[in-house]
């Protein structure tokens, strides 16, 4: 847990440096800063050929520079209008990078069904989208959302989410084409719906104006860290952690990083070698600069003998669920709701591509020994950071989850669960255990089925 905190506060000097969109961002001071931090854990720890590899980011970095989302007082509304800006506005990448503004009336579009939109007109407006993170912003049906309603002639897109308090959120699948779309959070949406609401009952529209200036940075270095704790064979086990994060990133992915670090010191000083020659692989991220192919490509000795990737990623952050959507008891009824946190982390949902139902089967066996809740069945697919080394196809493995924290400047320290930590710590030492008795042959599967 201590070293969850040392990572995140890479993410704090980073907002504290002044960064709108901050976070270990892949190519930037703080995700080298992680890099090296953890490089320097590795060798503590005996590793003594932990080293950082750099690589160049193939797409550019969007990154804003200045934004603003002003609802517009308007004298027709009586004494005492004001403007308000949103506290929690974020600007999401877009195509273009040219400064954007402009103004225009609200209009709520609930969640952007095609069922709802049929009978909005957004032409010239900017939408309101409810974003229901269920169970995240990865899951949530509204992606895409912003997109179709710039299609529509929406001139600016607001996803809130449906969230805790007043949450910074950022993710490039809540982006439009050229239109400025932001997000977010729970309050900024709860009091938008209730004023376009009250507004309308009075027979009036609410207008806001918007602002956006962006900059892309291409060809940024990003960094890797590769160590390696020999075995009896010169065949390998990667295990892979991503240092990169928006924001906090104490659950995506802290706690991933600190579970990597205690596994290798862990098999480090074990007496008797691994079966297998475990190789800790600190990823750059796959956010915005993908570090994992980088990897693949600068390492085609290591990849020839992997037998199988397992993937530390989101790993102990607790269960938090909506109680009430709005506050009734808030002036107004617009706070962002009730929700409720409880002591165990989320349900993990077990993925393993390219593998066999034997790796299903280690995983059902680990996580029922050390107390790991994972959802039944386990899925043909695994999220993430995972996604270069399941096309190189590498038998892959994983558990992960996320929630209404993903992606939010909510997920911080606090909302990690410590003896869930050691449960996951725990289920990787036993499954990469078992992993080292099994035969080769054992382990590889079939491709996945194309979708
Ligand atoms: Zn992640």
């Amino acid at each position: 847990m201590a070293d969850v905190h040392r990572i995140v506060d890479f993410s704090l000097e980073s907002k504290a440096a002044g960064d709108l969109l901050y976070g270990r961002i892949s190519g930037l001071p703080a995700e080298q800063k992680t890099v090296d931090w953890t490089v320097g854990k590795l060798k503590a720890s005996g590793l003594k050929d932990a080293h950082a590899e750099s690589y160049v980011s193939t797409a550019p970095l969007w990154l804003p520079v200045s934004f603003e989302l002003r609802v517009l007082g308007d004298a027709t509304f009586g004494a005492g209008t004001q403007d308000v800006v949103l506290k929690s506005a974020m600007p999401i990448r877009n195509a273009t990078v040219k400064p954007a503004a402009g103004e225009g009336a609200l209009v709520f579009v609930g969640r952007g069904s095609a069922a709802e939109l049929a009978n909005i007109d957004v032409k010239g407006k900017i939408a309101v989208v409810n974003v229901v993170p269920d169970d995240s912003l990865f899951a949530a049906r509204e992606k895409g959302v912003a997109r179709e309603l710039e299609k529509r002639g929406a001139v600016g897109v607001i996803n809130a989410v449906e969230s805790p308090g007043n949450l910074l959120y950022y993710d490039n699948r809540y982006g439009c084409d050229a239109a400025p779309c932001f997000l977010v959070g729970g309050d900024d949406g709860a009091f938008l719906e209730s004023v376009i609401g009250r507004a309308a009952k009075a027979g009036k529209q609410v207008r806001m104006g918007l602002a956006l200036k962006a900059e892309e940075r291409p060809n940024l270095t990003a960094w890797n860290g590769v160590a390696t704790i020999p075995g009896k064979s010169k065949e390998v086990v990667i295990v892979n952690a991503h240092a990169d994060a928006w924001f906090d990133g104490a659950d995506d992915n802290a706690d991933g990083l600190a579970v990597e670090l205690g596994l290798a010191d862990y098999f480090a000083r074990r007496k008797e070698k691994p079966a297998r020659t475990l190789v800790f692989m600190i990823s750059g991220g796959h956010h915005t600069a993908v570090g994992a192919a980088a990897f693949i490509k600068a390492h085609p000795d290591i990849i020839e003998n992997t037998v199988l990737v397992m993937n530390l990623e989101h790993l102990a952050q607790i269960n938090v669920t909506q109680a009430a959507r709005l506050d009734p008891s808030a002036p107004g009824g617009y706070a962002a709701g009730f929700w409720t946190a409880n002591t165990t982390e989320t349900t993990k949902q077990a993925g393993a591509v390219n593998a066999t139902p034997f790796v299903w089967e280690l995983m059902g066996k680990a996580s029922k020994r050390y107390g790991v809740v994972t959802s039944y069945e386990p899925t043909p697919s695994a999220p993430g950071d995972l996604g270069s080394y399941i096309r190189a196809g590498l038998p892959s493995a994983q558990l992960i989850s996320s929630e209404v924290y993903y992606h939010s400047s909510g997920d911080t320290p606090s909302t990690i669960s410590v003896p869930g930590l050691e449960r996951a710590a725990a289920f990787y030492a036993g499954f990469i255990g078992d992993v080292a008795k099994a035969p080769r042959g054992k382990l590889k599967g079939p491709p996945p089925p194309a979708r």
